[in-house]
């Protein structure tokens, strides 16, 4: 329902993406991968993983490239 998760971002499109990723979560020809900068931990000496946004995965394109 409205009302849920609005956040002020400067994007159009309202999406999970992490910092991390590369496409949001269901794009053609993406797929999950393992954070490079945590290996997959979600966390860093500072605290949650900024790239992975601590969920230790992101959205990489796979295919071609
Ligand atoms: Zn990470």
């Amino acid at each position: 329902m409205a009302g849920q998760g609005e956040q002020g971002g400067a994007a159009d499109e309202t999406t999970t993406m992490s910092s991390g990723d590369e496409a949001p979560p269901g794009t053609t020809g993406t797929g999950e991968a393992v954070c490079p900068d945590c290996h997959g931990t979600g966390k860093q000496a500072s605290g949650n993983c900024p790239t992975c946004d601590g969920t230790g995965k992101v959205i990489e394109g796979i295919g071609g490239g």
